[in-house]
């Protein structure tokens, strides 16, 4: 069995009058990130991290911020996107761990949803999901509530061929 990781990471800086979307979810907030598709900074760290340890590039190969056919898209599809690449590579995903740095709103309430959002597009069990939320403690663009960023890790495992769980004990 083969495994690879990939490292995944973002920004977005945060303005009035826009969305905020993470992990696909909607967070009521006042202001929401700035971005050419819908600026969802934790799913654009985990596309990155998908991309990294499948050696496919990065987001920005993949899907032009200049192209206006990304203007308001879902992140969610550039998810399902790059799943369809794994698989075309024989790889799947068996895990993901994230990390969360927004200073506000707190987003303990929002966790499981984010949590069960990732799940489903990852294809994964909840067990195999992450989502940790940390402030910035008041320190730079992202203390002060102007920026929202997101880390990820992801595992990828090479697809049993064809029979294989036949051969399983
Ligand atoms: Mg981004």
């Amino acid at each position: 069995m083969g495994w690879r990781v990939g490292l995944g990471w973002d920004l977005h800086r945060l303005e009035a009058g826009r969305p905020l979307v993470l992990g696909g979810v909607a967070i009521p907030h006042d202001r929401g990130a700035v971005g050419h598709s819908d600026g969802d900074a934790l799913l654009h760290a985990i596309v990155d991290a998908l991309l990294g340890a499948a050696g496919l590039g990065d987001i920005g190969e993949l899907f032009d911020d200049r192209d206006p056919a990304h203007r308001g898209r879902p992140s969610g599809e550039f998810v399902a996107a790059v799943r369809a690449r794994l698989a075309a590579s024989g790889l799947r995903v068996a895990g993901v761990d994230t990390v969360i740095v927004l200073e506000r709103p707190r987003l303990g309430p929002h966790k499981a949803a984010i949590r069960a959002r990732l799940a489903e597009l990852l294809g994964l069990e909840p067990d195999r999901v992450g989502v940790k939320a940390k402030t910035h403690e008041g320190v730079d663009a992202l203390g002060t509530g102007d920026a929202v960023a997101a880390h990820a890790v992801v595992l990828l495992e090479d697809a049993a061929p064809p029979g294989a769980e036949t051969c399983a004990g």
